[in-house]
């Protein structure tokens, strides 16, 4: 046995003792090297992403789907099981940030995790082409997108790009939305109202929402915490 994989059996060892400890909630969903990921409904796919998370905040990785069998099985076709529209933010990977592998997520990172007509194209095929079950748009934590939108909105003579100004755009009504609630910490109040209002969005998409209507499409928000690592869905 190498002592990658006598390290890796270990730490699943390590894992499962744990969800024992904090009442079984691992043991429902082991952490295992390799996970089959077609098929699943709504649900099991967003309690994959919760154990993959709770596995990452504990720095219990199991590392799933990265071998080289499943790298050469996924070469066939992916099959993703969730598709994440999230920040572009260097901090927050979604692969590393659920404990996830090749051919698992279907991503779109763009700053602020807006719905831009060729993000939301990318989500409607994953949708369409894959039966991705589920869709989680993803803010986080000091998000810089949603700063500067606001100290744009707060400055008359404030000058940026048209690409820029697209994406401001798109995560200003949140900041008002924030604005608007009296909230204490303008920016962390209109990161969430960015996230849930982004996925409101895609919910009124026509491609995607039949598919939430006879429950083979859910979409989500969430939230991202820098420091602990936890995703908080809203
Ligand atoms: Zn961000």
């Amino acid at each position: 046995m190498s002592d990658i994989t006598r390290r890796s059996l270990i730490t699943r060892g390590s894992a499962v003792a744990a969800g024992a400890v904090a009442g079984g909630g691992l043991l429902a969903t082991p952490a295992s090297a390799s996970e089959k990921t077609s098929g699943l409904t709504p649900g099991q796919a967003l309690a994959r992403l919760r154990a993959g998370n709770r596995r990452y905040v504990s720095s219990r990785m199991a590392g799933p789907n990265r071998s080289r069998g499943r790298r050469v099985a996924q070469a066939e076709g992916q099959t993703p099981f969730a598709s994440i529209l999230s920040c572009s933010d260097s901090r927050v990977p979604p692969e590393l940030v659920f404990d996830r592998g090749l051919g698992d997520l279907f991503i779109v990172r763009l700053a602020g995790n807006v719905t831009s007509p060729e993000g939301v194209g990318s989500l409607e095929f994953a949708a369409e082409e894959f039966g991705v079950p589920l869709i989680v748009v993803m803010g986080h934590e000091a998000c810089g997108a949603v700063k500067a939108t606001k100290a744009a909105l707060e400055d008359p003579n404030f000058k940026a790009s048209e690409n820029v100004g697209a994406l401001a755009k798109s995560i200003a009504p949140s900041v008002e939305a924030a604005k608007k609630a009296g909230a204490k910490d303008i920016v962390e109040s209109a990161i969430n109202f960015n996230a849930k209002r982004q996925a409101r969005i895609l919910r009124q998409n026509p491609i995607l929402a039949p598919r939430i209507a006879d429950g083979r499409l859910a979409i989500v928000s969430a939230r991202y915490d820098l420091e602990t690592g936890r995703v908080s869905f809203l």
